[in-house]
């Protein structure tokens, strides 16, 4: 496979892929690897509000279910297919 010289587009440092779709230096990848791991290990206080609205489908509140359980069934129907539907 040829290699293909192309320009990061985070740094502006040129690099070389094999994948000429490639947009970002193996130096950002694995920098922006590392930020994002960083951000995955950090306490959920840190950055909450940035993260909430991306990580809302996979956290779904026991206890505010568990509160729904106790209100009505109406409730907890909206509860569940909010919890299996978090785009609606
Ligand atoms: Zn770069």
């Amino acid at each position: 496979m040829s290699k293909t010289k192309i320009r990061c587009n985070t740094c502006g440092k040129w690099f070389q892929s094999a994948n000429a779709k490639e947009v970002t230096c193996p130096d950002c990848l694995q920098k922006a690897r590392k930020e994002k791991m960083a951000a995955k290990a950090a306490p959920p206080s840190a950055g909450k509000a940035a993260t909430a609205t991306a990580t809302s489908a996979a956290l779904v509140d026991p206890e505010a279910i568990a509160k729904a359980i106790t209100v009505a069934p109406a409730v907890i129907a909206r509860a569940i297919i909010a919890a299996l539907l978090p785009t609606a």
